[in-house]
């Protein structure tokens, strides 16, 4: 299995955190998340046992909140000792009602409105990881209002194209994220920030991109940063206290996604950080990183019920499902892969092979094609999707108006509702 949560029990059903996915979808009804706290846990500490292990002091990871965003998943990553990030008043609004420190939490996005800016002041948010000139001085101004000095993060551009999917790249020169070294304006925007009166400008932040396996991406922009920190040192005497590396470890979303050892990552990592500094004579700065996926991704897996099963002879099979883009639509973004299974049906073999497809008015509508299922299939069934923890609830829509669905968290072979299914009622809850 892609993951050890996962096993098969003696009923020869799925067993995710030791908890039998059958009666789970029996007892809250399809479709379903479920997400496993105890992997979250697991997942925040191999990367907070490596921090305090590798980096300077100070150094933290943060847990990037679009990868899944609810109250719960705040409270577990604030019990683990992580920060966060936001990019939303919405996601700030959540991290707060479940009583997450804002000042251990960054404010992202490359489009903060004047309200975004004046409501994260007013709750005293950490830092802002600041996008552009524009909304620089949007936040001087702003902050000046409120007579505080904000603590900002730049973000810059490297240049680096880490292989992974377009939509996900943003470390590249001509990203609509942050501002680029090449061109000089990444120089320029950190020369405008440390002449601001309610500016403190505590560092540097890139974001290179999302599923990336390959160690060495981490490495360059290491690399490429701290060679700016060192040219910000020469050209305007100012020393980075903090460098944010920004997320972006893949997980194993099939049997052909390579294991990452993201301790072992995180420690070659350090040791070119602290290789550049010496060779620069910089102070080490204090490192973040956000990870999302890595997080959470694991930790979730979806249920749906079986409906209609369509054989086209000598075309295609479908299998259709009670959920579909609208609670996973990354097959439909970004045609992402998954591993599905019948989770009533571990042990039949697997002879017949078809597109688990959703209940949606669109023939994009679609989980994943050509699946190897038992050809036993049938309506009723329940199928499993995994590794749905990350970007699946948190791009949820009400497409076809259908209600989202809940989550349920399991933990220590418990399980309870942290996110109730929507309900018809809530369907039209805005309408006049
Ligand atoms: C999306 C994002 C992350 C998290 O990326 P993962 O691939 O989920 O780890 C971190 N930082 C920024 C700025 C992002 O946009």
């Amino acid at each position: 299995m892609i993951c050890n949560n996962l096993s098969v029990n003696e009923k020869g059903h799925l067993a995710f955190a030791g908890q039998d996915t059958v009666e789970l979808a029996k007892e809250y009804k399809t479709p379903l998340y479920l997400i496993d706290e105890d992997r979250i846990r697991y997942n925040c500490r191999v990367y907070v046992n490596a921090f305090s292990k590798y980096f300077s002091n100070g150094s933290y990871p943060i847990y990037a909140g679009k990868a899944n965003c609810f109250k719960r998943i705040y409270e577990i990553i604030k019990e683990e000792g992580m920060g966060c990030d936001v990019v939303s008043l919405g996601e700030m609004y959540t991290a707060i009602k479940a009583g997450f420190p804002l000042e251990k939490a960054f404010f992202h996005s490359n489009n903060k409105t004047d309200d975004d800016i004046d409501f994260a002041i007013e709750h005293k948010i950490g830092h802002f990881v600041v996008d552009s000139k524009d909304e620089l001085l949007a936040i001087n101004e702003i902050a000046a209002k409120h007579c505080v000095k904000q603590k900002i993060l730049l973000r810059i551009t490297p240049g680096i194209d880490p292989h992974t999917y377009e939509a996900v790249n943003t470390g590249k020169v001509d990203s609509k994220f942050g501002s680029a070294i090449q061109t000089g304006q990444a120089q320029e925007i950190t020369g405008v920030a440390l002449k601001l009166e309610n500016i403190v400008l505590d560092g540097f932040h890139c974001h290179v991109g999302s599923q990336v396996f390959d160690s060495d991406t981490f490495i360059r922009s290491a690399d490429i940063m701290l060679r700016f920190i060192r040219d910000m040192k020469e050209k305007y005497g100012y020393v980075a206290p903090i460098l944010n590396l920004g997320g972006g470890y893949g997980v194993r979303y099939t049997e052909n996604d390579p294991v990452i050892d993201i301790d072992k990552n995180i420690s070659l990592v350090s040791g070119k950080i602290n290789e550049m500094c010496e060779k620069y004579a910089i102070d080490l700065p204090k490192i973040v990183m956000e990870p999302g996926r890595s997080i959470v991704a694991d930790a979730g897996l979806t249920l749906y019920t079986v409906g209609s099963i369509k054989r086209i002879p000598e075309y295609k099979n479908y299998v259709s499902i009670d959920g579909g883009m609208t609670d996973n639509p990354r097959y439909a973004l970004y045609g992402s892969t998954y591993t599905a299974f019948v989770a009533n049906k571990m042990n039949e073999e697997k002879d017949f092979c078809a597109s688990i497809v959703g209940r949606c008015c669109e023939s994009g509508d679609i989980i994943q094609e050509n699946v190897p299922l038992p050809s036993t299939v049938q309506r009723g069934d329940t199928i499993a999707v995994l590794t749905t923890g990350a970007y699946n609830y948190s791009m949820s829509s009400n497409y076809n108006r259908l209600p989202k669905p809940p989550i349920v968290a399991l933990s220590n072979g418990e399980s309870r509702v942290v996110v109730k299914r929507e309900t018809l009622e809530d369907i039209i809850r805005n309408d006049i």
